[in-house]
């Protein structure tokens, strides 16, 4: 990923019709958890309506408290896939937690004649998790999209993506999401995006931010402008090429992560502003 001396190759490539470098910007507004089939349904014709071909959609969620919902799992993703290809959805980007979950993903795409394609996500959680970043580094269909670790340096956090490359993967997009800090306020994390041109300088990886993990939640300026719409200007205007952000058509009936999730009507003004 630029990081051994010897490797000069170029940055970024290209993923069931979507481009991804250093150079452009794909932004991945959806769901943090699927929940019920109208939900995923109304997200992906919104995106549809909005001209985007990517979206986010969690299946298998890492969880800090055990009972707090874990997500659908395999279940859900024969109609998930089914309705990305329905709406013209090209990518999505899926965290998974367990390398089982490649061949889950796997199967049922493949079962369906292939409707959409899926990005690899590693949660924060899981960015040092090294033999997830192995297996996924050993397959070469889904590109990855890395989380930096919320409590480990910068350069911590490029290791574990050298891992995903090291076993034969390069098709890598590192994603800034906060770090944790012992204040925890007023947003869950501390906003990181001044690091999206320190990493491009480092690496030769297509940087995403995500805003809604790092803010986590709706609040206001006093202007009226949301914070993770701020967020997200200082993640563009510092040269990011890809957003992933939090969206729901009742955040208050979401299952994972509500109070951070844009409104459907907040969309097209969002797109527009970015
Ligand atoms: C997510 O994107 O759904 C998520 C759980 O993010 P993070 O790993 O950054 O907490």
């Amino acid at each position: 990923l630029g990081r051994h001396k010897d490797d000069h190759r170029q940055s970024g490539f290209t993923y069931n019709g979507v481009e991804f470098s250093q150079n452009n910007l794909n932004i991945f507004a959806g769901l943090c958890a699927v929940d019920v089939p109208e939900h995923v349904e109304q997200m992906m014709q919104a995106l549809e309506d909005n001209g985007e071909v990517c979206t986010r959609m969690g299946a298998y969620k890492p969880r800090t408290n055990p009972y707090s919902f874990q997500g659908h799992g395999k279940g859900c993703l024969p109609w998930v896939f089914e309705k990305a290809g329905k709406h013209g959805i090209k990518v999505i980007a899926m965290e998974i937690t367990h390398e089982s979950h490649i061949e889950e993903i796997d199967t049922c795409l493949e079962k369906l004649g292939r409707p959409t394609g899926v990005m690899l996500q590693i949660g924060t959680r899981n960015t040092q998790n090294f033999e997830l970043l192995k297996a996924i580094g050993r397959q070469k269909t889904y590109p990855a999209l890395l989380k930096r670790g919320f409590g480990i340096t910068l350069n911590e956090s490029l290791n574990a993506a050298e891992y995903l490359a090291s076993e034969g993967n390069a098709n890598v997009i590192f994603c800034l999401r906060g770090m944790k800090t012992e204040a925890g306020q007023p947003h869950r994390n501390m906003v990181d995006f001044a690091h999206v041109p320190a990493v491009k300088r480092l690496t030769r990886m297509p940087v995403c931010v995500d805003p809604s993990h790092s803010v986590g939640s709706r609040d206001r300026s006093p202007d009226g402008i949301l914070d993770v719409m701020h967020a997200t200007a200082q993640g563009v205007i510092a040269g990011a090429n890809m957003v992933l952000v939090d969206f729901h058509p009742k955040p208050e009936k979401a299952l994972v992560d509500g109070p951070q999730a844009l409104l459907m009507k907040e969309l097209p003004a969002y797109l527009e502003d970015i």
